[in-house]
């Protein structure tokens, strides 16, 4: 590595903040002013008013705040916003940004690109190209508050990538976007996704036991979801729901199931009743999704009629289960084509 390069401020917490400060032989309180200014999304160390000027220099030459560029920006009519957000080094990634009832929210990614290989999905078409850092996952939320001037307090990271594919930043940037000397936000308002990759779930409900847990299941058996998600050849349809069972017993926390209705594939009355054999009598919500069509992918969505009975079904067997509202239809993309165009 060569010395000269900078590195992302938005990575280090307060507490390393602290050692940088007083290595540059100033006071360890300016770690905390200046933490406190890094979640207000300042781009320029001069924007830290109350930080002196000698500090402000030293810290410039060693660091960068990697808060990303909007390269291109979709607004809907409903308040959706979603973005092409690029990084110094030219990797790009999406965010969305929705308005709810309950509040306003951000779908993030977590890595550019994906190795996942789910068939029905846009992000893993061109594979991984990296894994973002806790601090640039932080920059896309910074970002896209600074451009829409909104408060933002809620997180999914649900975005493109896989989570648990790059589960120390991830928890990294749960740490920091949480630490109440920063942006402070609540763990409940955060939600991780992951495609079911077993040991990310069962370390996640040791270290995260209150943030919100979402599972792409997408098929009510093995043999189903191995047609469309490799990854189910690693981890067993069986031994997935039992990590996804244990999570709920050990972290009393209701576990989201997420269920792309694919027309023709996964969308039929017998599915609907084989995934109620297995989710009734226990602490889950299924979300159905109305499936995004994808250029250069043959799945096509299922009719509503078809998603209507799926619905049904799981409610005649007492599971909890909602239909995805679709926000931004007028922009739509989904996930991960915006970067493949940009
Ligand atoms: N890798 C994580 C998070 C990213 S994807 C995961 O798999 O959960 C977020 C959600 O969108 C996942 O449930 C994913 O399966 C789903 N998804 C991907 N492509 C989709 C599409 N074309 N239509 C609807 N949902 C899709």
């Amino acid at each position: 590595m060569p010395t000269n390069t900078k590195e992302n401020i938005l990575n280090i917490s307060q507490a390393g903040l602290e050692d940088i400060v007083t290595g540059l032989g100033d006071k360890k309180f300016r770690a905390k002013q200046i933490f406190g200014w890094l979640a207000k999304g300042v781009t320029d160390f001069d924007m830290m008013t109350n930080v002196p000027a000698t500090l402000r220099d030293k810290l410039s030459e060693g660091w960068y705040i990697g808060i990303p560029y909007a390269e291109l920006e979709q607004r809907s009519k409903d308040g959706t916003v979603k973005c092409l957000f690029r990084f110094t080094d030219g990797t790009a990634v999406e965010s969305v940004f929705m308005k709810y009832d309950y509040g306003n929210s951000i779908c993030i990614s977590s890595q550019a690109g994906c190795r996942m290989g789910c068939k029905f999905c846009a992000s893993t078409m061109d594979g991984l190209e990296r894994s973002l850092t806790g601090g640039e996952m932080l920059g896309e939320v910074l970002a896209m508050r600074n451009l829409t001037g909104e408060d933002i307090n809620h997180v999914v990271i649900m975005g493109m990538g896989e989570p648990f594919d790059n589960y120390d930043e991830v928890a990294r940037f749960i740490r920091l976007i949480h630490d109440p000397s920063g942006y402070g936000l609540s763990l409940r308002n955060i939600t991780v996704s992951t495609c079911g990759i077993i040991d990310g779930i069962d370390r996640f409900a040791e270290d995260f036991p209150q943030v919100n847990l979402a599972i792409s299941l997408h098929a009510p058996n093995q043999k189903m979801r191995e047609q469309t998600m490799p990854v189910a050849r690693k981890y067993e349809y069986g031994d997935l729901l039992k990590a996804a069972r244990e999570y709920t017993e050990k972290t009393g926390r209701r576990i989201t199931f997420e269920y792309a209705v694919i027309d023709g594939v996964n969308d039929s009355k017998e599915c609907a009743e084989e995934l109620s054999g297995h989710l009734k009598g226990w602490l889950t919500h299924v979300n159905l999704i109305p499936l995004n069509e994808v250029d250069g992918r043959e799945y096509k969505k299922a009719r509503g009629t078809n998603v209507k009975r799926f619905k049904d079904i799981l409610e005649s067997h007492g599971v909890a289960v909602t239909i995805r509202r679709t926000l931004g239809s007028d922009i739509d993309a989904a996930c991960g084509q915006l970067r493949r165009r940009g």
